[in-house]
């Protein structure tokens, strides 16, 4: 990972949340407030302005990319998402404090933002939220990566470890967010943010194979 393509993965986080932005907010309606798409639209669209508007002084680490990422999506979207997601790219950039970040490194920043999402939300696995994706693909990148595959391999298996966890959210009653108001309710419904988490992981996987 480099700085270039630290600024192509937020890129194609909001490229590929532009495209899925209706599904997300169709999840949502069915167990929260029906808003996660536009959510998400408008904070990974606002980031992409944020860093191009940097390009007088261009970010001179991978962690700065990511921490203004952060910054971006805690200021202007206002659900849940933003402020979760704002503090896990601001964790993950204040780890990768140079201008290239290898596999170790990169397992360390995820780490770090997975605590931060925990420190806030307070969820737990299996609590039907983003960290039912999120924990999985920082497993599975781990693992690969210590099995002395490349990022690009590691980014890959991250992905398809997310949307393995995507998928189990749904026989999930969610215990934490608006989902939980709804109780039993909840079950049987794929949880918006755990979807959300598994493009964050894709575009990740895609970018990092396109090097
Ligand atoms: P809001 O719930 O405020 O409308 P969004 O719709 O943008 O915000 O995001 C909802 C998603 O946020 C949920 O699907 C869930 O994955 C995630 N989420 C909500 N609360 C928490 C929490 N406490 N910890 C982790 N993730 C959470
Ligand atoms: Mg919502």
């Amino acid at each position: 990972m480099d700085i270039d393509l630290a600024r192509t993965w937020v890129q194609a986080i909001a490229a590929a949340v532009d495209k899925h932005k209706d599904h997300l907010t169709q999840l949502d309606s069915a167990i929260g407030d029906a808003d996660h798409g536009t959510n998400m639209h408008r904070g990974f669209s606002a980031a992409v302005a944020a860093l191009a508007a940097l390009a007088d002084l261009p970010p001179d680490t991978v962690g700065a990319v990511l921490v203004k990422t952060g910054t971006t999506l805690i200021s202007s979207v206002g659900g849940a998402s933003g402020p979760l997601y704002g503090s896990a790219f601001r964790a993950m950039g204040k780890v990768l404090d140079a201008p290239t970040a290898d596999t170790e490194q990169f397992a360390a920043a995820l780490a770090a933002g997975l605590h931060s999402v925990q420190q806030l939300g307070t969820a737990q696995a299996g609590d039907k939220t983003m960290i039912d994706a999120y924990a999985p693909a920082l497993a599975a990148f781990r693992l690969t990566a210590d099995s002395g595959s490349d990022f690009a391999a590691a980014a890959l298996a991250a992905a398809d470890a997310a949307e393995q966890g995507m998928r189990a959210t749904t026989p999930m009653q969610a215990r934490k967010g608006r989902a939980s108001y709804l109780g039993a309710r909840s079950i049987g419904h794929q949880d918006p943010g755990a979807t959300s988490t598994a493009l964050i992981f894709r575009a990740l996987a895609e970018t990092m194979a396109s090097r």
